[in-house]
């Protein structure tokens, strides 16, 4: 067999679509010559409906890591109270850089595998003596493959605090409907490699006006990730302060090709398709899910098969049947396993995964259960076409 035909289903990085691969093929440019401000603000301006962003996308060489580093280090002062919300890994790490960059970190801890209730974070605000400076939240939380009712939540902290709403949405935006201004979002990151199918090397940070007043008014000590400096390179020039990831950009320019010629609605549609598929082919063979069917996220599905058997799982669809699953991090570590289903995915790639699960399941079980879970799925799909 071809062994080096990759089956890649981790949530990030995700496979990359061949005519993205030729776009970063180029010859390098300068980016202080003529051509790069029309690449970056053709980029920036595009990306502004799949951020549901008011204004263009800053875009910042760096992981996603890089993106949530430069939402925190742009709005908090040492000794500010921020509210973080944790529900799985992403949530943690968020807490851990408002920490870092000396915030008075308040947890909102979650119980991993659900989603931020509303009222949750209502009476966790009405409990703090504190002014908020921001409330971190992740749209996403990949750990756990859950969805959090951002605008929901986005509602409470206008209503309960004078301070920013600050979106995590690494593993989801470009899969998932976004609107800042709708959901009272005012700092909304990404990184490339995750739906937006290109590979890792750049974090994007969309900002609201709101939230570029804060900034600039923000003391902390900073120099790469210091927004004022994008912001005015972006004003004045189109450009970036620092030399950016210029292949990448070529390569975010094409992904916005490809989104517009599936359309953006589609492309929402498509993700909620191949969740459906893969959360339904899953049940039909017996195996439990981590998070119920209204808060599963459109890019991930985690899967808690019985007897924490999830890593065996994984080792058998990786040795043998070339597919590269992710697993469960932190307190989920051999619990679950993660199936990613966003970027450059469709129904076939659904199907795929599913047929070697099926081989897998057979084989630990000894049981009959091949065209079990593809079957359910194609029914899935075909109610779709
Ligand atoms: C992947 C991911 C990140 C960032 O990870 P990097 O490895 O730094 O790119 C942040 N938040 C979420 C929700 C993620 O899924």
């Amino acid at each position: 067999m071809f062994l080096d035909k990759e089956y890649l289903f981790t949530p990030g990085p995700t496979p990359i679509p061949d005519r993205v691969k030729i776009a970063m093929n180029q010859p390098m440019i300068g980016h202080r010559g003529a051509a790069f401000p029309v690449l970056l603000e053709d980029v920036a301006t595009r990306l502004q409906p799949v951020f549901g962003a008011d204004n263009p996308v800053l875009i910042i060489s760096g992981s996603g890591t890089g993106a949530l580093e430069t939402a925190a280090v742009n709005v908090i002062d040492p000794g500010d109270d921020v509210v973080v919300i944790v529900g799985g890994a992403f949530g943690d790490r968020f807490a851990k850089i408002c920490e870092a960059h000396g915030a008075n970190v308040h947890k909102l801890e979650v119980e991993w595998g659900t989603a931020c209730q509303p009222e949750q974070l209502e009476d966790f605000i009405k409990s703090l003596d504190a002014n908020v400076k921001a409330v971190f939240a992740t749209y996403c939380e990949t750990s756990t493959s859950i969805i959090h009712p951002i605008k929901q939540l986005g509602e409470v902290t206008k209503r309960l605090t004078d301070g920013l709403f600050i979106v995590d949405g690494v593993s989801c935006i470009g899969g998932v409907p976004a609107d800042m201004a709708g959901w009272n979002i005012d700092i909304l990151v990404s990184g490339s490699q995750k739906a937006l199918m290109l590979p890792p090397g750049l974090a994007f940070v969309a900002v609201s006006d709101h939230a570029k007043e804060a900034i600039q008014k923000t003391k902390n000590t900073r120099f790469y990730f210091d927004l004022n400096r994008y912001f005015d390179n972006y004003d004045q020039k189109k450009s970036t302060p620092f030399t950016p990831a210029i292949s990448l950009i070529y390569g975010a320019q094409e992904v916005c090709n490809m989104i517009d010629e599936e359309g953006w609605e589609n492309v929402i549609k498509r993700h909620e398709l191949l969740k459906t598929m893969t959360r339904e082919g899953v049940k039909a063979l017996g195996i439990p899910l981590l998070t119920n069917d209204k808060e599963a996220s459109p890019t991930v599905t985690a899967v808690m098969p019985k007897d924490d058997q999830a890593n065996a799982i994984r080792k058998i669809m990786k040795d043998k049947y070339h597919i590269s699953l992710a697993g469960g991090q932190q307190k989920l570590s051999g619990k679950i396993f993660r199936i990613g289903h966003m970027g450059y995915c469709n129904p076939y790639d659904v199907l795929t995964v599913l047929a070697a699960l099926e081989m897998t399941i057979k084989e630990m079980e000894n049981k009959d259960v091949l065209g079990l879970a593809t079957k359910r799925a194609q029914e899935v799909w075909a109610e779709h076409v």
